[in-house]
């Protein structure tokens, strides 16, 4: 830090933005290697696809004169990854591949960049997201550092929503004359990080059913951050683009290539079915960066083109299922089902939501997370994952990033504080 920096006038925004949350846990878990992070939503370095990447990038260079990877690309994304992602997307149950137009999808810089993106086309501060009770936590940062206001949908203990719960939040907020203000609803709907679970198709029925019987026609955001990572079988529940409740909805569906393929890459895409919400997007990314890498894009491509994805897919389910397993195992063999804590065993993705008898603190400053951090093992503590902050007694843990047996201390690490707040 230079002392002599002259004072600077920043804006609304720029004064209210705390550092992200998921920034310092990730520089946390990298600038000590003691400290074993059950925090940051990093992958497995045991299975990025090191092959595939050096050989296309390879095969790239060489021919980069016909193919200008090395070059600036389009604003919306390589045309060609866009046709292949939409077909990516038509192989899962349930979708009606017909509906799907590369026209409507644009590549981003992870699918985070795409919810940015779309918030921002929507939101001014002070406006309203819907979001599941609990929500991923970054966007919740997200949201709040943009000056909005994510409200809770009510949702049971394990995270399934409550179609009468939602119904009586719109009631509430027509009451409270906040109807124009809810700008979008936002569902974690596969494997959800932190939930775990799954949204049914009656569930996201239900959803759509309550919202129009309320007369919110409002944009539905559906990321699906962790849809193709499922342990023994695809979730059944098609996504909403496919889905004829959500017909009369603007609709914007997220999509990435970080969790399952090569996070470093950085590819994620957004596919929007209104073509105004779309192009406003688009207007925003292109004043961002006017297109995001394009040599990864490129990358993606070819795997994609080769029909290797799903292979390389099929090994990466078969590796987190088998890290699941061992921090479940873990979990149960430490004693914490007999000291009152809950969860349900994960059906796919990389995160295991943990809820410690009520009243049991395990907030960022709580005295259990501080004997954590001190025992060398990190968590996101769970009230993060909720729009007000509470309730305090559940946790967010990864089972994706550390190598089996460093998972394995680290949940004995975190077993053992467990068993010391009892
Ligand atoms: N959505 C969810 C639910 C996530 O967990 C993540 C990554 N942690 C993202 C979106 C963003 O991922 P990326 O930008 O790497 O695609």
């Amino acid at each position: 830090m230079d002392n002599s920096e002259t004072a600077i006038s920043f804006s609304r925004q720029g004064r209210a933005i705390a550092k992200p949350v998921i920034v310092d846990l990730m520089a946390r878990a990298l600038a000590n290697p003691d400290l074993l992070s059950l925090a940051a939503g990093f992958t497995d370095n045991a299975v990025l696809p090191r092959e595939l990447v050096g050989r296309f990038a390879a095969e790239i260079t060489r021919e980069c004169g016909a193919d200008e990877a090395l070059q600036y690309g389009q604003n919306q994304g390589r045309q060609r990854l866009r046709e292949l992602s939409c077909a990516a997307i038509a192989t899962h149950p349930g979708e009606r591949a017909e509906l799907f137009d590369a026209q409507a999808m644009f590549v981003t810089n992870g699918s985070q960049q795409a919810l940015y993106l779309a918030v921002q086309a929507l939101c001014d501060p002070g406006d309203i997201v819907l979001v599941e009770e609990p929500s991923y936590f970054v966007c919740l940062e997200m949201l709040k550092g943009l000056g909005l206001r994510p409200i809770g949908i009510p949702c049971d203990a394990e995270g399934g929503i409550d179609p009468a719960g939602l119904a009586a939040r719109l009631k509430e907020l027509e009451a409270a004359g906040e109807r124009s203000k809810v700008k979008a609803i936002y569902l974690v709907s596969y494997f959800c990080n932190p939930s775990s679970r799954s949204l049914s198709m009656q569930e996201k029925r239900a959803v759509a059913r309550t919202l129009l019987a309320a007369e919110y026609k409002i944009p539905v955001i559906e990321d699906a951050a962790y849809r193709e990572l499922y342990f023994d079988q695809p979730h059944p529940a098609p996504s909403i683009i496919s889905m004829p409740e959500f017909e009369p909805f603007p609709k914007l569906y997220l999509g990435t290539y970080t969790k399952p393929f090569a996070t470093g890459l950085k590819i994620g895409y957004g596919y929007c079915t209104h073509s105004e919400w779309r192009e406003k997007i688009l207007c925003i990314k292109g004043h961002q960066d006017f297109g995001s890498a394009h040599f990864s894009q490129a990358i993606i491509e070819r795997v994609l083109d080769a029909g290797l994805y799903a292979e390389h897919l099929a090994g990466i389910q078969k590796h987190y299922a088998h890290k699941a397993e061992i921090l479940d195992s873990a979990l149960v063999a430490g004693g914490l089902r007999e000291a009152g804590w809950q969860w349900r065993r994960p059906e796919g993705g990389l995160i295991f939501w943990l809820r410690a008898p009520v009243g049991m603190d395990l907030a960022m400053d709580s005295a259990f997370c501080r004997r954590c951090i001190e025992q060398g093992v990190l968590y996101v503590p769970g009230n993060l994952c909720f729009p007000a902050g509470a309730p305090a007694h559940c946790a967010r843990l990864s089972s994706g990033a550390l190598p089996e047996a460093k998972l394995r201390e680290a949940a004995r690490r975190f077993v053992a504080q467990a068993a010391h707040c009892r």
